[in-house]
């Protein structure tokens, strides 16, 4: 049996389809069907070589966020991470990084772990297991990736993202901690902004304002819970920040989420918030892209900034069941808006460097 999968293998180079043989499954390992996998903005970052360990001249299976069914189980391998029964053929939402448990990070309890990828990025797929990424039709879970099973009612176009979009964002918010009543500004419409304008509405979040250019998305940004949208192309930062003011009787924001990806944005961030007030920057995920800030605009206003990526056990767990609670409440559906074939993953790509979708996905079984 072999399995296709998508290959980088030099930068500005298209993907190219290859086979492998399906591998031995370890005693603590499964072997997974991926039914739908998605094209993170990440992923377009990394092939151009920005991401930690993707360089050209090593063949690697990129891809992170997905979803699939049990199709090999280890033998030691019997429940998810909930403890409940796993067998084959099981639709399973897992996390796509393994913590190596021994680092500074890892043992204080932070999901901060700098070895997260070492199975993944910079490993050659022509070394078994082969499947170490999310563009192909099999994927190598290990001991040590969280699994949870996924209940019936939800079908993969509304789960295939909770590995990546939804849990950062759920656990960014979280972290950044969202107090009842409070104003959060959004930057950024896409996948995580339009999760994070729900999830910060049902965490309790007074009001939600969302800013992007795109007018589809702030369509879309509303029906996910907006109060109000900014067009950031037809409204100048100025005007931005006075609409905030004008909404917090003169404050500012408690909390700005950025899901951008540029650090053009950070420093108008910062300045929308109150005193006292707090930054979540999860969208900025390139090394070496630098941007200007006042640090006195933090200081001087006792500001919190932090930076979130990836997350801890619990958070897919409960996301699962944040989509069960609300999954008619918000289009979630309308997040993956365009699928490929597995053999069109070039095209796939294009499409999502356009822009034209939320979530461009691959289906790798469709042929
Ligand atoms: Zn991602
Ligand atoms: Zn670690």
């Amino acid at each position: 049996m072999k399995g296709k999968a998508a290959v980088f293998t030099e930068i500005g180079k298209p993907l190219e389809i290859r086979e492998y043989p399906l591998p031995e499954v370890e005693p603590d390992a499964m072997l997974v069907q991926v039914t739908l996998a998605n094209i993170c903005g990440s992923d377009l970052h990394f092939l151009k070589g920005h991401g930690p360990g993707v360089k050209g001249g090593i063949p690697q299976i990129l891809g992170h966020e997905m979803v699939g069914k049990v199709y090999k189980l280890g033998k030691n391998f019997t429940t998810d991470s909930l403890g409940r029964p796993l067998q084959e053929g099981d639709r399973i939402a897992y996390a796509y990084f393994v913590p190596c448990g021994t680092c500074w990070a890892c043992l204080s309890g932070t999901a901060a772990c700098p070895n997260r990828y070492r199975y993944w990025l910079g490993v050659s797929c022509e070394e078994p297991p082969y499947f170490r990424g999310a563009f192909a039709q099999y994927y190598y879970l290990r001991s040590g990736q969280w699994v949870f099973k996924i209940p019936d009612e939800l079908p993969d176009d509304v789960v295939s993202p909770i590995n990546c979009a939804l849990s950062e964002v759920i656990y960014g918010l979280h972290k950044i901690g969202i107090v009842l009543g409070d104003t959060v500004v959004i930057q950024g419409a896409g996948g995580l902004g339009l999760y994070a304008t729900a999830v910060a509405r049902e965490m309790g979040a007074g009001q939600v304002i969302v800013m992007d250019k795109l007018p589809a998305r702030l369509e879309l940004a509303k029906a996910f819970g907006a109060d109000l949208t900014i067009n950031v192309a037809e409204v100048g930062a100025e005007e931005r920040r006075q609409m905030v003011l004008e909404r917090t009787e003169g404050r500012g924001a408690d909390v700005v989420a950025e899901f951008v990806g540029s650090p053009q944005v950070v420093e108008e961030g910062i300045e929308m918030l109150r005193y006292g007030g707090r930054y979540l920057l999860i969208g900025n995920i390139n090394l070496g892209l630098k941007g200007e800030i006042d640090p006195a605009q933090l200081v001087r206003a006792t500001r919190t900034v932090m930076g979130i990526i990836v997350y801890e056990p619990w958070v897919i767990a409960r996301a699962l069941q944040f989509l069960q609670r609300t999954q008619h409440k918000y289009p979630f559906s309308r997040i993956i808006s365009h699928k490929f074939p597995l053999e069109e993953i070039n095209e796939a790509l294009e499409f999502a460097r356009q822009g034209k979708s939320i979530r461009t996905s691959l289906l790798p079984h469709s042929s």
